[in-house]
């Protein structure tokens, strides 16, 4: 029997080191490791409950190896949604997120959550929370600071969220 399962797909974007893979470690395993194979794209399939529906998370958890590689128009056309994630500890991947955004112009139309992560390093930010909150405006979408290294329920919220979004623009589709 085919399983009937319904999937999402939600990639994970950003500049290297901003902890895409910590956020999506976290969401899925609920556990922190703290370093993660700097290298290499990962894929991870995952059955989540959403609302008491079972849903098929693919979460392709991307790996840029510089500041100027943006993601790849595939990335977009595989996507259900995005996850774009900066770190408040650092300007260059606000910027990083902002470009990512720029260069999807019209062309890619998905629900977005925009994540402000490493939370926990207030000493060292250099990213405002009215900043993310600007932004996320601009995007037209919802926005969220976290810290992958201290939380699991928010960090689970936010994959959900955007989920429920997929869901709903799939239905009003129908
Ligand atoms: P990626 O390159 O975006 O996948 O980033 P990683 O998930 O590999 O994380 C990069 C580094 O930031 C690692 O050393 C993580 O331990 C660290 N890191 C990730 N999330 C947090 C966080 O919320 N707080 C702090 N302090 N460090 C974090
Ligand atoms: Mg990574």
């Amino acid at each position: 029997k085919k399983s009937s399962l319904t999937e999402v797909k939600i990639a994970v974007l950003g500049a290297p080191g901003v902890g895409k893979s910590a956020l999506t470690v976290r969401f899925l395993t609920k556990r922190y490791i703290g370093e993660y194979d700097h290298q290499a794209e990962t894929r991870y399939k995952h059955e989540v409950m959403v609302d008491s529906e079972p849903i098929l998370f693919e979460i392709l958890d991307t790996c840029p190896k510089n500041d100027e590689e943006l993601p790849l128009n595939e990335v977009y056309n595989w996507a259900d949604a995005l996850v774009l994630v900066f770190a408040i500890t650092d300007r260059r991947s606000f910027n990083y997120v902002r470009r990512v955004k720029q260069t999807m112009l019209d062309a890619f139309e998905m629900p977005v959550a925009l994540v402000a992560n490493k939370a926990d390093m207030v000493h060292l930010r250099q990213v405002s929370t009215e900043e993310g909150e600007i932004l996320a405006k601009d995007f037209e979408c919802c926005f969220t600071e976290v810290a992958a290294a201290e939380q699991v329920g928010q960090i689970a919220e936010v994959f959900l969220e955007v989920c429920r979004e997929v869901l709903s623009v799939r239905r009003k589709n129908k």
